[in-house]
């Protein structure tokens, strides 16, 4: 049994493998790097859970949204988040309510994984923006038993993740707070794991630390850096080849660019991004350190809203003052992805890198 005909259709939740009740599905990497579910025909019971718990073409109810520019007024939480910091002051809200939150952190090997935190400490690591798409295995069996024991959840994640989160649980949970992001589309987690492995290679060390979205420089976050082998490394965002080729549309999941999440309507209580543009709509916020675009969805994520406000600098705006690209439609795959991708399946581990870094014309044009 196959889960899905094309590519396209599956966004890799993973909430197909969470559902069975077998253990049937594992979550294989393609020759991209990205994970799809396998069925063991011969485990298989035939239920039909995988297929109804999918995600992908169905429809939710939405509700009336209300848009702001938002950021934490805590310095400290504010350099340590991507954009302004309205997810740490989420998580803040829930776990003040012993509460468990959830979301994406780095673990063994820098593999991508989404992690649940219980207290401040743990949720350092699920702060910043990983620019990889993350394992959600065992992921939603667990946050419906900690629902199942009366605890607040926030769930923080990409759109598709968040709406397969809801198909699993099945009805609406009273303490279940949901957050997806404005989505540019998700990086191959098997070419991510080959510029780890190359990173360790080149600087003869492990690499213990990566920030997509580094602010020392006050530059929104425009600034990448890592730790290898002891020793920090610094660069602009777009002089990384990895972030190069995930910002030049080469290694981004094939359903991404036919995303229908990729709107302002959403059936999560809340949606974050980036406020790209506010130096236009309210230069006197733009400091350098990044700020949130927040939409809120639901009731819910109303009456949170106005308990949180105290810990924000916030503004109301209109619609049209946040619209970006990814809130009106998918990001666009580059013409030359599938040489790209013919490349990574031929080529050992870490010659693409080498290949792009000495190529940036012949990427260019790949590009367009
Ligand atoms: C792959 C990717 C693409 C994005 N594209 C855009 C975009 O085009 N436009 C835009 O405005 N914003 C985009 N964002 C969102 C943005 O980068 C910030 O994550 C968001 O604004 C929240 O920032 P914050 O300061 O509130 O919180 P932060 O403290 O930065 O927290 C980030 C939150 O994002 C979650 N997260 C991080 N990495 C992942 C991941 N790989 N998968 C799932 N969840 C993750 C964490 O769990 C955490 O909850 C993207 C994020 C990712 C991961
Ligand atoms: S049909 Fe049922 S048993 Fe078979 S893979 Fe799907 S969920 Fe598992
Ligand atoms: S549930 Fe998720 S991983 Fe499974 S087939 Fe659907 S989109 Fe793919
Ligand atoms: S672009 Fe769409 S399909 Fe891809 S990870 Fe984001 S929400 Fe999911």
């Amino acid at each position: 049994m196959k889960l899905y005909q094309d590519k396209k259709n599956c966004c890799g939740c993973g909430a197909c493998g969470d559902i069975c009740p077998v253990s049937a599905i594992r979550m294989t990497p393609d020759g991209e790097g990205f994970r799809y579910p396998q069925v063991d025909g011969a485990v298989c019971i035939r239920c039909g859970r995988c297929e109804a718990v999918c995600p992908m073409g169905r429809g939710e109810t939405f509700a009336d949204n209300q848009y702001f520019g938002a950021w934490v007024r805590e310095e400290d939480a504010r350099r340590a988040s991507s954009s302004g910091g309205v997810f740490p002051v989420l998580a803040g809200y829930v776990l003040r309510r012993q509460g468990v939150v959830f979301g994406a952190a780095f673990g063994e090997g820098m593999e991508v994984s989404h992690q649940e935190a219980q207290n401040p400490a743990q949720l350092e690591l699920l702060k910043t923006t990983k620019y990889v798409q993350s394992r959600m295995d065992g992921v939603y069996r667990r946050i419906a038993a900690v629902l199942k024991e009366g605890k607040w959840v926030l769930f923080c994640g990409m759109p598709c993740q968040a709406h397969a989160l809801r198909r699993f649980l099945g009805r609406p949970w009273p303490t279940l707070i949901t957050a997806d992001l404005v989505c540019y589309g998700v990086p191959s987690p098997g070419i991510w794991g080959d510029y780890v492995k190359l990173l360790e290679h080149r600087h003869k060390g492990r690499l213990t630390a990566f920030s997509f979205r580094d602010k020392r420089a006050g530059d929104s976050g425009h600034t990448r850096a890592y730790v290898c082998g002891g020793k920090e490394y610094t660069t602009r965002l777009s002089a990384d080849p990895y972030c190069g080729m995930f910002f030049g549309n080469f290694i981004i999941r094939p359903a991404c660019h036919a995303c229908r999440y990729c709107t302002v309507d959403r059936g999560s209580d809340f949606t974050l991004g980036d406020f790209w543009g506010i130096e236009k709509v309210r230069p006197e916020a733009d400091d350098g350190m990044g700020n949130s675009l927040v939409i809120l969805h639901t009731e819910r994520a109303r009456e949170i809203w106005g308990e949180i406000q105290a810990e924000l600098g916030w503004f109301a705006c209109e619609k049209e003052e946040i619209l970006q690209p990814r809130l009106t439609g998918p990001t666009p795959a580059a013409k030359g992805r599938g040489v790209f991708m013919a490349l990574r399946r031929t080529l050992p581990a870490g010659a693409l890198f080498v290949l792009f870094e000495r190529s940036r014309t012949i990427m260019g044009l790949l590009r367009r």
